[in-house]
């Protein structure tokens, strides 16, 4: 007998039809013998339609209130299931993430985990219950008050969960047949990885992929969570993401893919500080106070500084809901950085591409610039880790970008992916 960890996404359990649906393969997997443990979300875009409400009762609704909105959003669903299980002739019990023992930090929409005591999980399968948990949400022992987890918070909820139950699967169920190496919404001839390493999930994740988010994969590599992405709306096997090297079922351990996959991102934006003195402290200055503003910075590049001049560029990429608050924290310091004028552009497009195998092969960054130039594609920065490559260029040749890479790397398929639900989520 496992214990098995499964998350249905929103559009898995958009209306009450899904519910059913989604119940019966509950029902599937417990009468198969094994302990099932569900992290629900919200249904369809619920999330959405209760922020749009706390916005027009309020321009910036308070963090506490919002929380308590938010997770009311969970605790349908998760009832609803519990419900559904039930009248197939199954017990089940939905638990919120406070019961669930959710522990957090006090940070109002955007919690992080801090410990995690699922006794009332374990009754309820001791008990031979499926337990159903409300994702995306926590509890502060200090404030005694409801937390959330961010957007797309109740990948983290199953992850963590998966890994104080000692969960043998961690099982995330969405709207596609898994982990793609490209958005198959932005590129059809994608094709469905069978495996992928967690640290290759990660980079495409911070790259921009929405199949799963990034803190959830986090949780799962520090944790040695092992996970399965795949559809809900058919028993295909999806893709699974593994932790250490990956033994096939001959005993094999599998080489990593010179390219697992790539991704694109079109959230931020790019601001180039122009005429920054060229002596030491300066880079820690400026960075210094874009932490300041709170900013999360992605790439940096910094020019060459003309010899004559004795001034240098220096650009970075942020997040574009961090562009304004970030130029005015730097307009304010003007004279005492001593640049010169600042640069805004919010039309850049990241792609980034990801593969375990690049460690030991070359020429692939080479390869990816001809695919760009053949294309007419400019390139903008460029930044590199081990296992990633990436480039910035315009907003609106990202996608064509996405798909001249995805077949110079030779990773089209012709079997077009179903994408069910079409959010992503
Ligand atoms: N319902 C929340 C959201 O839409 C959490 C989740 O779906 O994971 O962000
Ligand atoms: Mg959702």
């Amino acid at each position: 007998m496992s214990l098995i960890v499964q998350k249905f996404g929103g559009s898995s359990v958009a209306d009450a039809e899904s519910i059913k649906r989604v119940a019966k393969r509950i029902v599937d997997t417990r009468k198969a013998g094994n302990d099932v443990v569900v992290v629900v979300s919200a249904m369809g875009d619920s999330t959405d339609e209760l922020l749009d409400l706390a916005h027009e009762v309020a321009p910036i609704p308070a963090p506490r209130e919002l929380d308590m909105l938010l997770t009311a959003g969970e605790r349908i669903s998760m009832a609803l299931l519990a419900m559904a299980i039930k009248s197939m002739g199954y017990d089940a019990l939905s638990f919120t993430g406070s019961q669930a023992g959710m522990i957090t930090d006090a940070r109002h929409g955007s919690a992080r985990i801090v410990d995690v005591t699922p006794g009332r999980i374990r009754d309820a399968l001791d008990g031979g219950a499926v337990a159903i948990v409300a994702g995306f949400q926590g509890f502060n022992r200090d404030t005694m008050d409801i937390t959330t987890l961010g957007r797309g918070g109740s990948d983290t909820t199953a992850v963590a969960l998966a890994a104080a139950l000692a969960a043998d699967i961690c099982e995330i169920y969405t709207d596609v047949d898994g982990v793609f190496t490209a958005d198959p919404r932005v590129v059809p001839q994608a094709r469905k990885l069978d495996r992928i390493s967690s640290e290759e999930m990660l980079e495409l994740a911070a790259g921009g992929a929405k199949v799963l988010y990034i803190r959830a994969v986090e949780y799962a590599r520090r944790h040695g969570v092992t996970l399965h992405v795949r559809s809900s709306f058919n028993n295909n096997q999806g893709t699974i993401v593994y932790n250490t090297e990956f033994v096939d079922p001959n005993g094999e351990i599998v080489e990593e893919p010179i390219i697992a996959g790539i991704a694109a991102d079109l959230s931020e934006a790019k601001i180039t500080v122009v005429g920054v003195p060229d002596v030491p402290g300066k880079a820690a200055q400026i960075f210094k106070i874009v932490a300041g503003a709170n900013a999360n910075v992605d790439m940096i590049v910094q020019n060459v500084s003309g010899v004559a001049t004795g001034v240098t560029d220096i650009s970075f990429t942020l997040p574009k809901s961090e562009g304004q608050q970030t130029l005015t924290a730097l307009t304010n310091d003007k004279e005492l950085v001593g640049f010169s004028s600042l640069q805004y552009d919010d039309q850049i497009g990241k792609l980034t591409l990801v593969g375990g195998g690049m460690r030991t092969n070359t020429g692939v960054s080479a390869k990816l610039f001809e695919a760009l130039f053949l294309a007419g594609i400019n390139i903008e920065m460029i930044s590199t880790s081990e296992i990633r490559i990436s480039v910035v260029t315009r907003a609106d040749t990202i996608q064509e970008a996405l798909r001249v890479v995805h077949t110079a790397f030779g990773l089209d398929t012709d079997d077009e992916a179903v994408v069910h639900g079409g959010t992503g989520r």
